[in-house]
């Protein structure tokens, strides 16, 4: 079986410095904010490139805690795009803030520009562009777009950690450009810990601040809390195993790279399906194809039969049963892309070998539907 994912091999690489730093945290007895939280904390600034980074329970607590570290208020509208994970629209509904979906570019699947613009009212405080599947969002537009009407941006990375953009002419790292940016630590990301893990990050020393505060019930001193927060933490033996994967980051994002230009090189006869382009700074946490003439489905079970995995993300939010007031709203980029896309295997362990039966198996499938 070629599986979406290999972590037990990517773990079983970082042995025995995983085992040892676990032992260490163990006898340490210091499990919460210690150390190596802290340490992580600086290393993981240092990476992104701004000055603060604040971690917390998991991507969509990050989120939650960028928009109550902004004060955003009950009825200020959030736009966002709806070809997404929910995490972002969901952490707006819960504050009582207003997500609004736009629709997405047929190439790359995130945010359109032109959108963001048809949806800004004056109730408009904030964008939350997300870089989707490991590909950099147009954050030059977006931001654009932001300055000119005094919005908030929130980069959602969790799908693109080490990705990287130019804007106004100088290199970032995703995460680095917007006001705040968020990201997870779940497994399959492209810096996964091995339970649940987030991180926020500014260049703001005041948002910093704030952030720090309500990702701690609301209190800058202990027991002291001076507005509602949440009690949102990363662990110490998941930061210690993040520190290690850390290192290897660069490694990471080349081999996703590579695994991506070998499958474009053997799909590109294939005239029924579209790879992603190979964008600049894109960092590919997954592979997602569009498959044309209305055979996904077809391809899909073809694939399965030959033990091949494969996945349809993400139905798009503004179709979702917990968002039903914006069930007939129409999108008609992100509801043709949930008809046509396919994820493929795409992971830092798939060997030449599984690549090439996976493309083998995807251009013997469109001989015998011609
Ligand atoms: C995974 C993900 C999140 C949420 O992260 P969790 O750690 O699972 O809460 C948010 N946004 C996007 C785009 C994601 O892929």
């Amino acid at each position: 079986m070629i599986q979406m994912q290999n972590l037990p091999a990517v773990h079983g690489r970082l042995e025995p410095q995983l085992s040892e730093a676990i032992s260490r945290v163990v006898s340490s007895g210091v499990y919460i904010r210690g150390n190596e939280v802290r340490s992580l904390e600086d290393e993981l600034a240092r990476y992104i490139g701004v000055k603060y980074a604040r971690t917390c329970g998991n991507g969509t607590d990050a989120l939650t805690i960028a928009l109550m570290a902004l004060r955003l208020q009950p009825g200020d509208e959030v736009i966002t795009t709806t070809f997404s994970f929910i995490a972002a629209a969901e952490a707006c509904a819960l504050l009582g803030l207003v997500p609004v979906f736009a629709d997405i570019d047929p190439k790359t699947f995130n945010i359109s520009p032109s959108e963001i613009e048809r949806l800004i009212s004056s109730r408009t405080r904030a964008i939350i562009p997300v870089h989707l599947f490991g590909c950099p969002a147009d954050m030059e537009s977006v931001m654009r777009i932001a300055r000119r009407h005094k919005l908030y941006v929130i980069e959602d990375f969790a799908q693109a950690f080490g990705s990287e953009t130019t804007y106004e002419g100088k290199r970032y790292r995703v995460g680095a450009i917007g006001t705040i940016g968020c990201t997870s630590f779940y497994p399959t990301k492209n810096l996964g810990c091995m339970g649940d893990g987030g991180a926020v990050f500014t260049q703001d020393e005041e948002l910093s601040r704030r952030i720090n505060m309500i990702s701690t019930h609301g209190a800058e001193k202990k027991y002291q809390s001076t507005e509602i927060g949440l009690n949102s933490r990363l662990d110490e033996i998941q930061a210690a195993i993040l520190r290690i994967k850390l290192r290897h980051i660069d490694q990471y994002v080349a081999r996703r790279r590579g695994v991506a230009l070998k499958y474009r090189a053997a799909l590109a006869a294939n005239d029924f399906v579209v790879c992603p382009q190979m964008t600049d700074g894109h960092t590919f946490n997954q592979f997602t194809i569009r498959v044309n003439y209305g055979c996904r489905d077809n391809l899909r079970a073809y694939l399965t039969a030959r033990q091949i995995a494969t996945m349809i993300y993400i139905p798009p939010i503004h179709r979702q049963k917990v968002f039903e007031a914006y069930n007939n709203i129409s999108l008609p980029v992100a509801d043709t892309a949930i008809g046509e896309v396919l994820s493929l295997p795409m992971h830092t362990e798939l060997t030449d070998d599984e690549i090439n039966e996976v493309c083998t198996r995807i251009n013997e499938w469109q001989i015998g539907m011609k």
